[in-house]
């Protein structure tokens, strides 16, 4: 059996993991990564798209709110081809407490969150889907923020420096030295391979999978509670500017514009299972419900798509009864030489997608702290790759610059502009077979039509690259929509169930399939 050896194991590839292993890369350390799905498969593929301003929190969670703020100014900097600059607003509808609104300018200035209240008739004339009758407005410096761009920049930026990144490795055992973790036993998981991975320090960044993989390692009571939350992709961007409720953060009180589309989120149920991605109609509906109150005729818009995620909640003793929406939202790092006396062993739980960097900062000093180096931390000044202007993300713009340059090429997907020179340069890079890695690499397959005319392409594509063979994109094709399916039956009515009715023509009428040769 092959066996690595590494100065930092991280196990988990979401925001927090990748950010450790950028973090850890650029500080000079070796670093191998693993997770046993793709990158950003876990809740960070599967959020809510909001850059945080801290406003959300900063009434009830204010260390959540003051972290929030910071990462805000640090991120726009150093990640700025991954944010979108679309400014929030937060808006007293008829249906909120009207006092909140003092409070929620009261906390902003206390946590630092800059916050400016405006005339209900200017934010009306800036977004004029929102509720006519909102009687206080507020904008703050929330923004949109692309996960899988973030990811994919550090991870690139990792390998660079010599990180070594292994997604479909599933970490299956911990190993032991007495008193201290000396790395782990992990599967590959495409191929049933299995190797060892020797580290002399060992990262858990599995977010709410953190208490199974401290367990492993022999370590009970790392308590992660999963808030399961559903959000609804609208079909384009009802608004351009992240808009919320002015009220304490509740079911369906916010929406974000994210590229091409608007995401209403979100709900926050308890759950026993990480892997709870269920979604039920009713939620959905009362989702629905809430988003209409902040935007009247919502209900009407066609929706894309819905999905869920889970929060990773750490819970400490007393917390035991507390309804999910009641736990901090800021991280916490578990220094388990201090906590449990098992050496060379870090947990990092809990906290925003907003708050990876500053998690991954902790976590590698505490790396350091162990290895007994100073290292210094340099991710709130150095770029991101391809953030290196400085410039953030304009959804018009690109495609301006996109629209110039398509003329003469091949498209794959015409929802996203994706061109085939893309998506052979993305194959060849990754060597995946899976169709759904390249969805999220390139967001092919993401817009309106759901890849009912792309995603046929897409899979010629690769079995003429000798990616996959017949019987294998036969396969690949039909797990994709599987997958796609999961996501569409709870808001198929109106336009998008026109729109599966005709992918449905094209996958079984057309294509049959169900049957095709192998
Ligand atoms: C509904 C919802 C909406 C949200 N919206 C926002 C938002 O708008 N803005 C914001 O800032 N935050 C938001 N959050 C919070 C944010 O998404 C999370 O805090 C963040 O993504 C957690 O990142 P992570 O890297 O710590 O965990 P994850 O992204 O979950 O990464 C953990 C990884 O560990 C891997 N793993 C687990 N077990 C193993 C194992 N045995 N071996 C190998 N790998 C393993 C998993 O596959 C996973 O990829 C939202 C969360 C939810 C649920």
């Amino acid at each position: 059996m092959i066996t690595l050896s590494t100065d930092v194991l991280v196990i988990g590839g979401g925001a927090t993991g990748v950010g450790i292993a950028w973090d850890g890369a650029l500080r000079g350390l070796e670093v191998i990564l693993v997770d046993r799905k793709d990158l950003a498969e876990g809740t960070s593929g599967r959020f809510h798209g909001l850059l945080h301003s801290g406003g959300r929190y900063a009434v009830k969670d204010p260390r959540a709110a003051v972290e929030c703020i910071a990462e805000n100014r640090i991120l726009r900097r150093v990640a700025a081809d991954c944010v979108e600059d679309t400014g929030g607003l937060f808006v007293t509808t008829p249906f909120d407490d009207p006092e909140y609104a003092d409070r929620f300018l009261q906390g902003c200035r206390e946590c630092d969150v800059d916050c400016e209240e405006i005339e209900p008739a200017e934010a009306l004339r800036s977004e004029p889907r929102i509720n006519p009758g909102i009687s206080r407005a507020f904008r703050v410096p929330d923004a949109s923020i692309d996960v899988w761009k973030t990811v994919w920049a550090m991870s690139h930026g990792a390998q660079q420096r010599g990180a070594r990144i292994l997604t479909y490795h599933d970490v299956v055992a911990v190993h032991r030295d007495g008193d201290a973790v000396t790395g782990a036993h992990v599967r590959d998981t495409r191929t049933g391979d299995e190797l060892d991975i020797e580290a002399r320090i060992t990262v858990n960044a599995t977010g709410a999978w953190a208490g199974r993989v401290a367990e492993l390692a022999g370590i009970e009571g790392v308590r992660v509670r999963p808030g399961r939350g559903i959000m609804v992709a609208m079909n384009h961007r009802l608004v351009n500017t992240v808009v919320n409720r002015c009220q304490l953060p509740t079911d369906g009180d916010i929406i974000v514009p994210i590229r091409t589309v608007a995401v209403v989120g979100t709900t926050d149920q308890g759950t026993d299972d990480p892997d709870d991605e269920s979604v039920h109609q009713s939620e959905v509906d009362a989702m629905l419900d809430e988003g209409e109150k902040l935007a009247p005729g919502l209900r009407d818009a066609r929706a894309l798509r819905v999905w869920a995620g889970v929060r990773p909640l750490f819970e400490d003793a007393k917390a035991d009864d507390s309804a999910t929406r009641d736990i901090t939202r800021a991280h916490t790092l578990l220094d388990h030489s201090q906590r449990d006396g098992v050496a060379r062993f870090i947990t990092i739980t809990g906290g925003k997608l907003t708050t990876f960097r500053l998690m991954a900062q902790e976590t590698v000093n505490a790396v350091c702290r162990q290895l007994g180096e100073e290292r210094q931390c340099t991710t709130s000044s150095v770029p991101f790759p391809g953030s290196e202007s400085g410039q953030t993300y304009r959804l018009g713009e690109r495609l301006g610059r996109k629209e110039a340059a398509l003329t003469d090429v091949q498209v794959i997907c015409e929802c996203e502009l994706v061109p085939l020179s893309k998506l052979e340069e993305a194959l060849e890079r990754t060597g995946t077979t899976i169709l759904d890695d390249i969805r999220r690499q390139l967001r092919l397959a993401m817009g309106p039509c759901q890849g009912g005319f792309c995603i046929y392409r897409a899979t010629g594509v690769m079995h003429e690259l000798d990616s996959l063979s017949a019987e294998q994109a036969d396969s690949s094709l039909r797990d994709f929509l599987q997958e796609r399916w999961k996501d569409l039956w709870p808001v198929l009515h109106g336009d998008q169930l026109r729109q599966a009715r005709l992918d449905d023509w094209i996958f079984q009428g057309v294509l049959d399939v169900g049957h095709l040769p192998s």
